[in-house]
């Protein structure tokens, strides 16, 4: 007579609820929203380091003891990475323009992701982050925020903001800033992706160099993974947009679209002939099993629209070598939280002035060396998002490469 439903965690929680309450012969009593009811209030919160029990330690924590340390860091600047939180705090920058997969829901109703990251910054890697949600989405309104509140951290994460005024914001930010700038959409998602090709690539025993790659999205995911890719030695990549192939015929394209512009044009089904890899950071349920049909042999779907993802896994599972999705519930997760964590470990260890694409090439091996080839099958090619080993691998990976490019302070 009594029924308990648990939906919380589903994305059709409200569906699944509107679906049981419209049942002729079923009356809802009551429910409640796991999800909603873990974000009263909020997720994260400050918490302090030392005890404030007398008058000696409020004397030293604040004034006037902390006037001398305020003077030491004036006459040495870079004793503020030593005496202040900068050293392990990170800024998760956001302007509300691309919230997740939703669009462009404004600064306030991204809060909850960028407090999310934040809590995923300190479960995975022990660092500090600020969710700091802007009220402007004005290229150099964001640019000069950023720069400005950029004395309180060590590095800045750039988070759902839109194609392709992020590449933009992105570059500029890192000509003028001397601490790491970061873009999580475009290469977490780029490092994590490599990650996961690197592996499958093996189980098909191909490589980088002789396989062709279709890229469907050339957004800010589409444009930085492919930049990776021929980065890491990719040869032949032709990425796609809702409008077809990137080439040269066409002359709407974007500058960080022309450089990818090929000789060939034509739809989506055109670039997927022949292909070993297809990946998509595009939109639900564009490719069809037909589709898949026509790539190369042992042909290798990624297929990472999110929630829903460019192709139904079980359409083409048994026709395809390796298929991976964004999605928890499948296997294969591409999940970027399996790099930005430790990206931004190594390189607040290191004091890094800048991320190099090096850093990010190392990161992908990092993480793809942690499935070994006993383990490695084609529903495991890249670790879980809870294995406690990646964190520290990316991060030393991040650090050895920060070293040898030269931007580690330390
Ligand atoms: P974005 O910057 O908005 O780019 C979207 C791109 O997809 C654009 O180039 C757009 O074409 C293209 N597109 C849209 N509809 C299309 C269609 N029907 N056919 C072909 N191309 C189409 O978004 P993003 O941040 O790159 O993310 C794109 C998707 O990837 C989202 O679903 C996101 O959730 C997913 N994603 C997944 C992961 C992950 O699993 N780890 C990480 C990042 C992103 P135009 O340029 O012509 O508009
Ligand atoms: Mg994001």
């Amino acid at each position: 007579r009594e029924l308990s439903i648990d939906a919380s965690s589903s994305e059709h929680a409200d569906k699944i609820i509107t679906a049981i309450e419209a049942l002729p012969s079923v009356k809802v009593i009551s429910y409640c929203d796991r999800t909603f009811a873990i974000h009263q209030g909020g997720k994260i919160s400050m918490v302090s380091k030392l005890p404030l029990k007398s008058q000696s330690d409020l004397a030293m924590a604040y004034t006037p003891g902390v006037g001398r340390i305020c003077r030491a860091i004036a006459d040495e600047p870079e004793q503020v990475y030593s005496l202040t939180i900068k050293g392990n705090t990170v800024a998760v920058v956001t302007d509300g323009s691309a919230v997740l997969g939703l669009g462009n829901l404004g600064p306030q109703a991204a809060l909850p992701v960028m407090e999310g990251k934040a809590l995923l910054f300190k479960e995975f890697a022990k660092i500090d982050a600020f969710p700091i949600c802007l009220a402007t989405q004005d290229t150099e309104k964001i640019i000069e925020a950023v720069k400005n509140i950029a004395p309180v951290f060590g590095g800045i994460n750039l988070e759902d903001i839109a194609a392709p005024r992020c590449f933009e914001i992105e570059q500029r930010l890192r000509k003028e800033l001397d601490i790491p700038v970061f873009h999580d959409d475009q290469h977490g998602t780029a490092i994590v992706s490599l990650a996961a090709l690197y592996n499958a690539l093996k189980l098909v025993g191909k490589t980088l160099e002789e396989i062709k790659i279709v890229i469907n999205g050339a957004g800010a995911a589409g444009i930085a993974i492919a930049n990776l890719f021929k980065k890491a030695g990719a040869t032949t990549i032709w990425l796609c947009d809702s409008k077809g192939i990137l080439s040269q015929q066409r002359n709407d394209l974007s500058e960080e679209k022309k450089v990818f512009a090929v000789s060939t044009s034509g739809t989506l089904a055109d670039a997927m002939h022949d292909a070993d890899v297809f990946l998509g950071v595009s939109a639900p349920g564009v490719v069809t099993p037909e589709m898949v049909h026509t790539m190369a042999s042992q042909p290798i779907v990624m297929a990472m629209a999110n929630p829903i993802p460019e192709i139904q896994p079980e359409l083409i599972y048994d026709d395809v070598a390796v298929m991976a999705t964004g999605r928890s519930d499948y296997p294969n997760q591409i999940n970027n939280v399996l790099a930005f964590p430790g990206v931004f470990r190594g390189a607040l260890d290191c004091r890094a002035s800048g991320i190099t694409i090096n850093m990010y090439l190392e990161a992908a091996k990092a993480i793809a060396a942690l499935i070994n080839s006993e383990d490695l099958d084609r529903e495991h090619i890249i670790p879980s998002v809870f294995d406690p080993r990646v964190a520290d691998a990316v991060a030393s990976a991040v650090r050895q490469a920060a070293l040898q490019d030269g931007v580690a302070r330390k």
